[in-house]
């Protein structure tokens, strides 16, 4: 077992109210339907649920891909990829702890709705899994931009300061691996 801290129970109430926040936010952004939603195919994960190379000291989440390749398949497409969103409870707590003006449900909406933005754009075809750091760096600015634009249109609680917060965001929040 890691000895990162995860969230208590309370928090991961908070954080899975934020999580279907976002889903329904993102979702309703880029008009997908329910069924369109799931064959997104991935799912969001906290701490508990990581195994110990999905975890990272330094970002808030990380996106594993995990390649459902059949033995034998021609074509690599023949099966759908999965992704997991790996939240890392101890760097978000972290924050939350330098940052007095972050409040938990917020910041993971910021968070997993971000993440929700770089799957659609997978799935689309909009950006490569595997692109270069130059293209990764471009496409961590449109995301951010596209993140803003779905969140500023709400009215939650402890918004505001999270929106600040990634104005001044310099490296990128996370990481994208494949495993
Ligand atoms: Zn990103």
């Amino acid at each position: 077992m890691h000895q990162f801290r995860c969230f208590n129970q309370i928090e991961i109430q908070v954080v899975n109210q934020s999580v279907e926040l976002a889903e329904e936010l993102v979702s309703d952004h880029y008009k997908l339907s329910t069924s369109q939603l799931l064959r997104l195919n991935y799912d969001v994960k906290t701490l508990q649920e990581l195994s110990s190379d999905e975890i990272v000291a330094d970002h808030f989440a990380q996106i594993v891909r995990y390649a459902a390749k059949k033995r034998g398949a021609l074509l690599d497409t023949s099966v759908k990829d999965f992704y997991k969103v790996c939240l890392q409870d101890h760097a978000i707590v972290s924050a939350l702890n330098q940052n007095s003006q972050l409040n938990l449900m917020a910041f993971v909406l910021y968070i997993v709705s971000h993440e929700l933005i770089h799957i659609i754009r997978f799935r689309n075809f909009l950006q490569h899994f595997d692109a270069s750091v130059n293209e990764r760096l471009a496409e961590e600015i449109r995301v951010h931009a596209k993140t803003h634009e779905v969140l500023s249109g709400i009215t939650l609680e402890g918004l505001n300061p999270v929106l600040s917060f990634y104005e001044n965001w310099r490296s990128p929040p996370h990481d994208i691996m494949n495993s």
